[in-house]
C-alpha cells in the first residue's frame, strides 16, 4: 500500500541530491571545486539523456517523410555569426558590483524606491525569484525602520535594472553588499565564447563556439536542397552542443554555459499560411512532450508580445514548464520569416533561393523553428517524475520510498532482472540467461545483492519501470516469473514471450 504521489517542499534539493547520489548529474571538474555553469552526466544520466535525444530524433526525423537530419561543426566561419546578427546583438544586459565583483543580469536584478508619505527616501533591491515583490516589500519596511523614518510606507513598485534611470543607479543597493554606490549602469554583454582558429591568436583568427545549432541548418540549406531530394515544405533538424557565456547560470542544469539543443528549421513556401504551420508545430511539440511522460498540468503556452519580437519575427510561442523554481521556457517555437537565409545570401553573395515546382516560382523560403534544450527536458522529466511516498509492507511497517515515475520510453533502465537468492545456482543461471536475452534489445540491469524489497527500492529510485524476479516457481513449475510494476508496485506472473511483447509495445 502507498500514499499518493507526494512531492517534497524542497523538490529541487531532493533532485540535485538524487542526481548526484545515483549518478545522473555531477558538477563538472568537481575535484577542483566545480566550474559554474558546467555539468557532467553520469552513467544513468547519460542513458536518460540519450533516450530523450533518440526519442526526439526518431519522431522528428526518422518517422517523418518531410524532415532530414544533419550534423554541423561547432566552430563555424566567423562570418556566419556576423550575418546572423549574433556578433552585434547576442547580448544580455549586465550590471557589475564594483565592490564585490559580482555580476548580475540586469533583467534579473529588481529594485524599488522606498516611498514614505509620497516621498522617495531610498532604494531597495532583490534578485529575481518567486518572491521578489514580497522580498522588496520586507526590505523597504526594514529600511524605513532602520532609518527611523515615520509615516505611511507605500507598496513597492518593482522594476528591473534595465528600466533604471541613470540618476537612480548610484542609489540602488548592491544585493552583494546591501549598500548603494557600487552598481554600474547596465551594458550589453555578448554571450558568445570566443576562441582562435589556427596557430595565430590575433583578431584575424577569432571565431566562436556556436551559441545555437540553428545557423548550421541555414548555411547548409543549399547543400541539403541540392543533395537531399527534398521539396517544400520540409525541415532540417540537428542535435548538438551549444555554448553561451550566461551571466548567471542557475537552477542546476536549467541554465548552463554548455548545453545541448535539438532544433529544426521547417522551410515553407513564401505564400504559405505560416500561422497555421506555426500552430501545428506548437501542438506537435506539446504532444511530443506528453509522449515522453511530462504531465499536461505542468505545461502552458506563452506568446511573446508583438512589441518585444525582433523586427523580422512574425511570432514566437514558448512551451512553458512548471519547474519547482517557477514557470519557465522549455521549448521556443518561432516563425522567423526568411530573415536568416536572406542574411546569409546577402553576406555570402550566394543566393539562397529555391525553385518550387508546384508554383513554378523561385524565392527564399520562410521558416518555422522549434528549438529546445535537452538539458531542460532532462530536468523537467526529473521534476515531474520525482515522488516520495510512505509505503506499508505486509508486516505493517511503514517506510519511505523514493520513486522516479519515468516514462518507459526514456527510463535509463527498462527492466531489472533479480534472482530471488544469489546462492542458488538454478535461480542465478535462469536469471542471467533472461538478462542476457533482454540486454540484446533493451537497457537491462542484473541485481542479486540484498533483500528483494531493497532491490525493488533501488530500481524505483532510478525509475526502472519493471523488475522481474526469478523464483522457485520459475525453475520448478511453469517457467513464469514475477513481474513487479514500479508505479503500482503490483506483482503478477508473466512468461517470457509475454514479457517481450509488453516491452515491445511500451517502449517505442
Ligand atoms: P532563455 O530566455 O531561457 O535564455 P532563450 O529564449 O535565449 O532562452 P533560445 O535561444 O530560444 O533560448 O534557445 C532555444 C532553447 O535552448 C531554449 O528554449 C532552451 O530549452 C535551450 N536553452 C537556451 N539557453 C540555455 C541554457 N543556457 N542552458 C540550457 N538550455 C538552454
Amino acid at each position: 500500500m502507498s500514499t499518493p504521489n507526494a512531492v517534497p517542499d524542497n523538490l529541487m534539493e531532493a533532485i540535485v541530491s538524487l542526481a548526484k547520489r545515483r549518478g545522473f548529474v555531477f558538477p563538472s571538474s568537481e575535484i577542483y571545486g566545480g566550474l559554474n555553469g558546467f555539468f557532467d552526466y553520469g552513467p544513468l544520466g547519460v542513458e536518460l539523456k540519450k533516450n530523450i535525444r533518440d526519442a526526439w530524433w526518431r519522431d522528428m526525423v526518422q518517422r517523418r517523410d518531410d524532415v532530414v537530419g544533419i550534423e554541423t561543426s561547432i566552430i563555424m566561419h566567423p562570418k556566419v555569426w556576423q550575418a546572423s546578427g549574433h556578433v552585434e546583438g547576442f547580448t544580455d544586459p549586465l550590471v557589475d558590483c564594483k565592490v564585490s565583483k559580482q555580476r548580475y543580469r540586469a533583467d534579473q536584478l529588481f529594485f524599488a524606491p522606498v516611498v514614505v508619505d509620497g516621498n522617495t527616501v531610498g532604494y531597495v533591491s532583490a534578485l529575481e525569484s518567486e518572491k521578489t515583490v514580497e522580498e522588496l516589500q520586507a526590505a523597504a519596511e526594514l529600511f524605513k525602520r532602520k532609518k527611523g523614518i515615520q509615516g505611511q510606507l507605500a507598496p513597492v513598485q518593482p522594476r528591473d535594472m534595465t528600466e533604471s534611470k541613470p540618476e537612480e543607479v548610484a542609489l540602488i543597493p548592491s544585493p552583494a553588499t546591501g549598500e548603494p554606490g557600487s552598481l554600474t549602469p547596465p551594458r550589453a554583454f555578448n554571450m558568445m565564447f570566443e576562441t582562435y582558429v589556427g596557430a595565430l591568436s590575433d583578431a584575424s583568427s577569432v571565431s566562436y563556439l556556436r551559441p545555437e545549432t540553428a545557423q548550421g541548418m541555414f548555411v547548409d540549406f543549399k547543400n541539403v536542397v541540392d543533395t537531399g531530394r527534398v521539396k517544400l515544405p520540409f525541415g532540417i533538424a540537428q542535435i548538438g552542443k551549444s555554448f553561451r557565456n550566461e551571466i548567471t547560470p542557475r537552477n542546476f542544469i536549467f541554465r548552463s554555459r554548455e548545453f545541448e539543443q535539438m532544433e529544426m528549421e521547417y522551410f515553407i513556401h513564401e505564400d504559405a499560411d505560416w500561422s497555421k504551420c506555426h500552430v501545428e508545430w506548437i501542438e506537435w511539440c506539446r504532444q511530443w512532450l506528453l509522449s515522453i511522460g511530462l504531465p499536461e498540468s505542468h505545461l502552458s503556452l506563452y506568446a511573446h508580445p508583438q512589441e518585444k519580437l525582433a523586427f523580422y519575427s512574425k511570432g514566437t510561442v514558448d512551451i512553458m514548464f512548471r519547474y519547482p523554481f517557477g514557470v519557465q521556457e522549455l521549448w521556443g517555437i518561432a516563425a522567423r520569416g526568411n530573415y536568416d537565409l536572406g542574411q546569409h545570401a546577402k553576406a555570402s553573395g550566394k543566393p539562397q533561393e529555391i525553385f518550387d515546382e508546384a508554383s513554378k516560382k523561385k524565392f527564399v523560403p520562410h521558416v518555422i523553428e522549434p528549438a529546445v534544450g535537452v538539458d531542460r527536458i532532462f530536468l523537467a522529466v526529473l521534476c515531474a517524475a520525482y515522488a516520495e511516498e510512505n509505503v506499508t509492507d505486509d508486516k505493517g511497517a511503514v517506510e519511505k520510498r523514493t520513486v522516479l515515475r519515468l516514462s518507459p520510453r526514456i527510463a535509463p533502465v527498462k527492466v531489472a532482472v533479480l534472482p530471488l537468492l544469489k546462492n542458488k545456482e538454478a535461480l542465478v543461471g535462469r536469471a542471467r540467461e533472461l538478462y542476457k536475452k533482454l540486454q540484446r534489445r533493451y537497457a537491462a540491469f542484473y541485481d542479486d545483492g540484498g533483500a528483494i524489497g531493497r532491490r525493488y527500492r533501488r530500481q524505483d529510485e532510478i525509475g526502472t519501470p519493471w523488475c522481474v524476479t526469478i523464483d522457485f516457481e520459475t525453475i520448478e513449475k511453469d517457467g513464469t516469473f514475477t513481474l513487479r510494476e514500479r508505479d503500482s508496485m503490483q506483482q503478477r506472473r508473466i512468461g517470457e514471450a509475454e514479457l517481450f511483447a509488453m516491452l515491445e509495445e511500451q517502449i517505442f
